[in-house]
């Protein structure tokens, strides 16, 4: 394996020895405790773990307030990178935070605070609704979801995920509708998969910075402007209230620009005294970025050298 790490390092690295210092920020969201079929593609502790190691190890982890502040100043060191998490799991201070400090690497956690303290995402009570359904198959059809057989892990993923696709880009109410007439069908949901507001409080304690990513996790251009200033303020109230300091990051809520948010929401996260906002545009962010709108991206391959690779080759897009 450190072989072929040395190779993939070695072939790349004059594509990022040269020309103009980028940053990379990368997006993370779970760490499980150990593979989950309901959630093949999210990241295990050992995975991260393996990440972590090689980013400690060949590129340059940097807070993201260190590395905005370096970047303008043009003294940004070569391989920067920034770790980034959305939405507040509970795994995220369970899990992920002991590996980043293992590996000595900052991160800023993005929170939703609707949900902490017993919450739970819409999309995740469709996926804990789907694993404990106790029939073999699901009805759906009355709620306009159509039906699936249940008869085996993988069908159950399939299915959980069929429905979220259907309901992702529905109005709010109406997707909530539909959540609710799901999550009535079982008995038991876990109100355990977000953090709670002590260790929200802990982590920041600890020096990991916690960012703004509203209240619900709306999609913001589906709202008025005066309802997704109320959603992006009050969150950062809510944690600011927790941590006792103020809140100067903001990640925008599937973060998509001209689809999830708009220009005016720029201004909104400007106006209430956000310092850096992140998107979940793809790419790497250099000196003329947009400070309220840094690119982001997920690094999905599960093998070292591959995730390593393209790492590297992020650092090319512009
Ligand atoms: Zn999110």
């Amino acid at each position: 394996m450190q072989h072929i790490v040395n190779k993939t390092i070695a072939s790349l690295a004059p594509l990022i020895s040269v020309g103009e210092k980028r940053l990379s920020i990368l997006i993370f969201h779970r760490v499980l405790a150990s593979y989950d079929f309901m959630r093949p593609g999210e990241i295990t502790a050992k995975e991260f773990d393996d990440k972590m190691a090689l980013i400690a190890r060949y590129f340059n982890p940097l807070s993201l307030n260190d590395a905005v502040t370096k970047l303008k100043q043009g003294t940004l060191p070569q391989r920067a990178i920034c770790v980034t998490f959305d939405d507040g799991y509970r795994d995220n201070a369970d899990i992920a935070y002991p590996i980043l400090k293992k590996h000595n690497i900052p991160a800023t956690f993005y929170v939703a605070t609707g949900f902490l303290d017993g919450g739970r995402m819409w999309n995740d009570t469709v996926i804990e609704a789907i694993r404990i359904y106790p029939k073999q198959s699901i009805n759906l059809t009355e709620i306009d979801l159509g039906d699936y057989e249940l008869n085996s892990d993988s069908q159950r993923e399939v299915a959980a995920q069929k429905i979220i696709k259907q309901i992702k880009h529905l109005p709010q109410h109406e997707r909530t509708e539909k959540v609710d007439a799901i999550a009535s069908m079982v008995s038991k949901l876990p109100n355990d998969l977000m953090m709670d507001s002590t260790q929200i409080q802990t982590l920041s304690q600890q020096g990991v910075h916690i960012g703004g990513h509203t209240v619900t996790h709306p999609i913001l251009s589906a709202l008025t402007s005066e309802q997704a200033e109320q959603e992006i303020s009050a969150g950062k109230a809510a944690l600011e209230n927790i941590i006792q300091q103020p809140v100067t990051e903001f990640a925008y809520p599937n973060g998509k620009p001209g689809q999830d948010y708009l220009p005016e929401h720029v201004d909104i996260v400007k106006k209430l005294g956000f310092k850096t906002a992140v998107s979940t545009q793809w790419g790497v962010s250099n000196r003329r970025s947009d400070l309220y709108q840094l690119n982001r991206f997920t690094p999905w391959d599960k093998t070292d050298g591959k995730f390593l690779s393209r790492l590297v080759l992020n650092f090319k897009i512009i």
